[in-house]
């Protein structure tokens, strides 16, 4: 069973149809980078993946839950898929421990000291752990954008979406979240991401999805698809830089 299943997605924006018929299947552990240029519907992808915007035709199952608008079932949804955007959005009342645990505690009422080591760990993971105690405004935006990743791991999800995850940073800090998360792709996370950083997705994604104009416009491997770009718009696409 595939981790993620799109099958034929619309999806509007009053008359503005915005997503075209979107069909895409990821399977567990595989990671895929969403590339094309501003307002080609990317975002708009991944917040129907989690539900954040309800689709108006079609079908979206991800880690064995039909995507559907009721509350108690985006809840459920919600336990498995993990999305972390340009803005990180930590609390800056809360330390980074503290900002960490409050979903697993509140989401799924785990015990504070189990909330904490779970913590921990995640916090391990994106190699913050001496940040526990820290204020959001005493790190970087690369620090913060890092715990916001684990913020979001510590709800042990089965599938991450990232939207240009390091599209806020300034340059010399975005390798440090691109790094954090290849390791999570090592590991074997199944993970969709919108990035512009077309070396990472050449490199780390196995798959590349090019979208334009609210439809998938091409798509295979990512050698396959930066080296030969089937397409004009992609070939202008991947020849700009993006
Ligand atoms: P991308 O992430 O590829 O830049 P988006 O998915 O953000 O593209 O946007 C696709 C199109 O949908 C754009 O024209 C954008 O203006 C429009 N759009 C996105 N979200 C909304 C919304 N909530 N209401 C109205 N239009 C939207
Ligand atoms: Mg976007």
């Amino acid at each position: 069973m595939p981790a993620v299943l799109i099958d034929d997605v619309y999806k509007r924006f009053g008359e503005l149809e915005v997503l075209k018929g979107v069909s895409l299947s990821v399977e567990p552990g595989q990671v895929v980078a969403l590339i094309g240029r501003s307002g080609s519907g990317k975002s708009t992808l991944l917040r129907c993946i989690n539900g954040l915007e309800a689709i108006n035709a079609g079908r979206i199952e991800v880690a064995g839950h039909v995507v559907d608008q009721d509350p108690k079932k985006l809840r459920e949804l919600r336990k498995d898929v993990g999305i972390v955007f340009q803005s990180y959005n930590l609390f800056p009342h809360l330390t980074v421990g503290q900002n960490i645990m409050l979903s697993p505690r509140i989401t799924q009422n785990v015990p504070t000291a189990q909330a904490e080591s779970l913590a921990r760990e995640v916090l391990a993971q994106v190699g913050l752990s001496e940040k526990f105690d820290s204020y959001p405004d005493n790190l970087s935006g690369g620090q913060q954008q890092r715990v916001a990743i684990a913020r979001s791991l510590a709800m042990r999800p089965k599938v991450m979406l990232f939207d240009e995850v390091t599209s806020a940073l300034d340059p010399e800090l975005t390798g440090e979240v691109l790094l954090v998360m290849e390791k999570l792709a090592e590991a074997g996370m199944t993970m969709l991401l919108v990035t512009h950083e077309m070396a990472f997705a050449r490199n780390v994604a196995s798959t590349t999805v090019f979208m334009h104009q609210g439809k998938i416009w091409e798509s295979g491997t990512s050698k396959e698809v930066f080296a030969n770009p089937q397409t004009p718009e992609l070939r202008n696409f991947v020849s700009a830089g993006a």
